[in-house]
C-alpha cells in the first residue's frame, strides 16, 4: 500500500538501521500504513518525530547463553530481550526459544507489543526477548539448565517496575517456573511481579493460561456481534496446537461453535465431530506428545502429515501458530472454502498479501494486536494481584478478561468509524494503540 513521501523515508531509514530484519520491517510498515490518518490530525505528532521514536528500541540487550546438555556437550545459545517502549508502562512482553529467533523476529514481536499493550488500556510498556535454543527434544532437565543460564544474565536487566518478562513460543508454565527460580536464587528477593505465567502454587494468576485463547474467541464472538451474528454452530479452523491453539478450541466449543482442525508443524488434525479438548491437551500439555497421537484415541479422526490445515473449509479461521502463516494461496483457499472471519490468534500470522485478498472478499479480518490481548491483559492482572498479594477466583478473572476484550473490541470499531473505515479493525488497532502511546510520549517530553 502507499505511503507518503515523508513515511516512506522513515521507513526507508528504518530499513537502512535495521539490515535484513524483514520481520520487523513488515511490522513497522503495516503500522505505518494505518497511521497516516492520525498524523494528518495531529500534527504535533511529526513535530515531537513521534514515529521515528516509536521504531527506535530504547533498549536492546543481546547475550550469550551457554550451557551443558545430559551428554556433558556444551552448547551456546544466544539471548535477547528488546525494551522497546516504556512510556505507558515497565516493558511487557513474553520470551520465545525457538531456533527460528533472532533479533529482527524479537524486534517485529516488540514493535507488535508497545501497540497491542496500549489497547488493553493497562499500564504495561512493550517488550520482547527470547534465544535461539530448541526446546524440542531437550529433557527437563536441559530445559531447565538453560532457563538457569538464561536468567543468569537477564536477571540484571529485569524487575517488577522496570521490565517484566512471561511466555510465547516454547515458553510456557515449565519454563516460566525454572526462570523465576533462578531470578530468586539470585536476587534474594520474592518479587512475584518480576514475571507472569507462573504457576498457581508460587504467584501465577487464574486464566492466565487460557487467556489468549479465550481472548480471541471473546473477540471474535464480539466481531459477530457487531454484524448481528453469533458464533452458534459455526465451523472453526485453528492453527497450531500450542497454549493458543488450545484454549481457543476450549473456547469456542464452549460457546457453542465447532473446531474441526488444528496443526503442528507436521501436518493437521481433521476430526469433524469436533476436537475432543481434554485429548488434546493430555497429548500436548501432560505427555508433550505429537498430535498425530490423537488419532489413536478417536480412530474416526484423521491426521494429513505434510497438509496445511487451511485446505479445511471453515467459517472461521483461527491462526495461532507463527508468524506469516497464511500466505496469499492460503487466503484464496480460505475465501473459496467458505471463510468470513479471520481473528488472529499468533502474533502477524497473515502475510500483508493474504490480509490484502481477504479485505478484497469481504472477509472481516482481527489483527493480532487486537485479539490476542488477552494474553497480555491476564499478564497485567497477575502483576496487580501480585503487588497487592492478592488472588482473584477463576470466574471473576475470566469475567475480567471478557471485559477487557470488549473494550479494545470496542476501541477498534469505534476509532475505524471516526476515522471514516468502518469495520476496518486493522486501522481502528493500529490508529488507537499509536494514539495512546504518541499522546504520552508527548507529555512525557523527549526522552
Ligand atoms: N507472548 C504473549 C503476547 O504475544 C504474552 C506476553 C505477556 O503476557 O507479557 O502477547
Amino acid at each position: 500500500m502507499a505511503i507518503s513521501e515523508k513515511l516512506e523515508s522513515i521507513f526507508d531509514r528504518v530499513v537502512a538501521r535495521n539490515p535484513g530484519e524483514v520481520e520487523f520491517h513488515q511490522a513497522v510498515r503495516e503500522v505505518l500504513e494505518s497511521v497516516e490518518p492520525a498524523l494528518a490530525r495531529h500534527p504535533e505528532y511529526a513535530e515531537a518525530k513521534i514515529v521515528e521514536r516509536i521504531c527506535e528500541p530504547e533498549r536492546q540487550i543481546i547475550f550469550r547463553v551457554p550451557w551443558e546438555d545430559d551428554r556433558g556437550v556444551v552448547h551456546i545459545n544466544r539471548g535477547f530481550r528488546v525494551e522497546f517502549n516504556s512510556a505507558l508502562g515497565p516493558y511487557k512482553g513474553g520470551l520465545r526459544f525457538h531456533p527460528s529467533v533472532y533479533l529482527g523476529i524479537v524486534k517485529f514481536l516488540g514493535f507488535e507489543q508497545i501497540f497491542k499493550n496500549a489497547l488493553t488500556g493497562m499500564p504495561i510498556g512493550g517488550g520482547k526477548g527470547g534465544s535461539d535454543f530448541d526446546p524440542k527434544g531437550r529433557s527437563d532437565r536441559e530445559v531447565m539448565r538453560f532457563c538457569q543460564s538464561f536468567m543468569t544474565e537477564l536477571h540484571r536487566h529485569i524487575g517488577e517496575t522496570t521490565d517484566v518478562p512471561a511466555g510465547d513460543i516454547g515458553v510456557g508454565g515449565r519454563e516460566i517456573g525454572f526462570l523465576f527460580g533462578q531470578y530468586r536464587r539470585i536476587t534474594n528477593r520474592y518479587d512475584a511481579g518480576v514475571l507472569t505465567g507462573k504457576g498457581l502454587a508460587y504467584g501465577g494468576a487464574q486464566v492466565r493460561r487460557e487467556a489468549t485463547g479465550y481472548g480471541c474467541v471473546f473477540f471474535a464472538q464480539e466481531m459477530l456481534r457487531a454484524a448481528g451474528d453469533s458464533l452458534d454452530g459455526k465451523r472453526i479452523v485453528v492453527s497450531g496446537s500450542g497454549n493458543v491453539a488450545i484454549y481457543a478450541i476450549e473456547k469456542v466449543q464452549q460457546l457453542g461453535g465447532v473446531a474441526v482442525a488444528c496443526s503442528d508443524s507436521s501436518g493437521y488434525l481433521l476430526d469433524e465431530k469436533g476436537i475432543d479438548v481434554e485429548l488434546l491437551k493430555r497429548i500436548k500439555e501432560v505427555e508433550r506428545g505429537r498430535l498425530g497421537d490423537y488419532v489413536q484415541s478417536r480412530p474416526h479422526a484423521t491426521f494429513v502429515a505434510g497438509g496445511s490445515v487451511w485446505e479445511v473449509p471453515c467459517d472461521v479461521a483461527v491462526p495461532c501458530a507463527t508468524q506469516n502463516e497464511i500466505s496469499a494461496e492460503d487466503a484464496v483457499t480460505l475465501v473459496k472454502g467458505g471463510c468470513v472471519l479471520v481473528v488472529e490468534g499468533a502474533n502477524m500470522p497473515t502475510t500483508p498479501e493474504a490480509v490484502r485478498l481477504f479485505g478484497e472478499a469481504g472477509v472481516r479480518f482481527a489483527p493480532g494486536k487486537a485479539a490476542n490481548a488477552g494474553g497480555v491483559a491476564a499478564s497485567a492482572l497477575e502483576m496487580q494481584q501480585n503487588a497487592s498479594r492478592d488472588s482473584w477466583t477463576f470466574l471473576q478473572s475470566e469475567q475480567k478478561l471478557q471485559e477487557i476484550m470488549s473494550d479494545i473490541h470496542a476501541r477498534c470499531y469505534a476509532t475505524a468509524e471516526e476515522y471514516g473505515m468502518p469495520g476496518n479493525y486493522v486501522a481502528g488497532a493500529n490508529i488507537d494503540g499509536f494514539r495512546r502511546v504518541a499522546e504520552a510520549m508527548l507529555a512525557q517530553g523527549l526522552i
